[in-house]
């Protein structure tokens, strides 16, 4: 622990404890560092708010952070199985967490970046840190579609499970692994399911088992798909359809438009960081720091083109480039 450090002075506080939050955590740990994470709710809530029945696509040994095992009853983990390892790890590693705590803002400042907060309980926080590690992901901002009725109660952006939706007319937006996957879920509780997807075909990024099943159920219209299609309008009771035959309507009870996340970078602007001409942050990639030294991201926060771009998988390790980068400032005596 740094001497100099006042009380609420922090070395290193990470913003977000995601799956990569909390691997940079782990990782700075290890090598000697004792940082802070601030969690808007708790550990991985990301994880928390996905399909409750959803079954990841990668096996659980590129899920791992910290060299910990993560061992599951199948070849790949459900969103249950997730959640009990990344706890378990966060809880055994003691790292300090502050949960149910939100980051309102990071202003630079001569002792480094001073940071506001909001507890759920109400109360108010300031921390000043050295060095400040945005992980924040990118699940809380959907990718909107900006048309008529999209504020309506009965449009989601998310989808959690299938039973709420039995025998209602569901229009699905989206082709990932999202839209087809809440697609069959809906089916086997008996609604009336229609995806809607601008592609002209299935996408490629759908899970290679799950491909067939899905055209086995459109081939025998148990689902319905419209591609090179997209909803243009949704009122209480329709959705507008529009593509190269024109524009129709379909009779409607809940739209969930699975159309992806971006990541929110409100932060990095008031800290500093200059955006690059496509409004991505500037950072270096060999070692996440921003252009503001002392500003890093770790995880979904730093893709630059697609939110998909980075996922647990490799955003996992952006946290041993962060350290790495720590350690070297530390040996070239620059303070850390
Ligand atoms: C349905 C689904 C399935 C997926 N399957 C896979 C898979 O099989 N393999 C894979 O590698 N990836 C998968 N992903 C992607 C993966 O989940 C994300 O890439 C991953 O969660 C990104 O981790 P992160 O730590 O960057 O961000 P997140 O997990 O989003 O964590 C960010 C954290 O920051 C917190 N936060 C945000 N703002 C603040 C603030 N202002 N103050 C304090 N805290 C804040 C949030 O509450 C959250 O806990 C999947 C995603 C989805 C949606």
């Amino acid at each position: 622990m740094n001497p100099e450090l006042e009380q609420n002075q922090e070395q290193i506080i990470i913003i977000g404890a995601g799956p990569c939050g909390l691997a940079a955590a782990l990782e700075l740990q290890t090598q000697g560092f004792n940082p802070l994470i601030i969690e808007k709710r708790n550990v991985v809530h990301s994880i928390s708010q996905y399909p409750v029945y959803m079954q990841f696509f990668s096996s659980p040994e590129l899920l791992e952070i910290a060299n910990v095992p993560f061992t599951t009853a199948h070849d790949k983990p459900s969103r249950l199985e997730a959640l009990n390892y990344y706890r378990s790890v966060a809880l055994r590693s003691g790292v300090r967490i502050n949960a149910y705590e939100t980051v309102n803002s990071i202003v630079r400042d001569r002792r480094g970046f001073t940071l506001a907060s909001t507890r759920t309980s109400g109360t108010s926080h300031t921390y000043h840190a050295k060095n400040v590690v945005i992980a924040t992901g990118y699940f809380d901002h959907p990718n909107l579609l900006g048309i008529p009725g999209e504020e309506s109660e009965k449009v989601s952006h998310f989808f959690r499970e299938a039973h709420p939706y039995t025998g209602m007319n569901v229009v699905i937006i989206g082709g990932s692994n999202s839209a087809i996957d809440a697609a069959l879920e809906l089916e086997r509780v008996g609604a009336k399911v229609t995806i809607v997807y601008r592609g002209e075909d299935y996408s490629s990024s759908i899970k290679p088992w799950v491909l067939p099943v899905i055209k086995g159920k459109v081939a025998k219209e148990r689902i319905h798909i419209r591609f090179q299609s997209k909803v243009s309008e949704i009122t209480p009771t329709e959705v507008y359809i529009e593509s190269a035959q024109g524009t129709n309507r379909i009779p409607n009870d809940f739209v969930l438009a699975l159309t992806g996340f971006h990541p929110d970078r409100k932060f990095l602007g008031e800290a500093g960081v200059t955006m690059e001409e496509e409004g991505y942050p500037t950072f270096n990639p060999e070692t996440m720091e921003t252009n503001v030294p002392g500003i890093y991201l770790a995880g979904v926060v730093a893709s630059r083109h697609e939110a998909n771009e980075i996922f647990i998988e490799t955003g996992r390790f952006h946290g041993n480039k962060i350290t790495a980068h720590l350690l070297q400032k530390q040996q070239s005596t620059q303070t850390v």
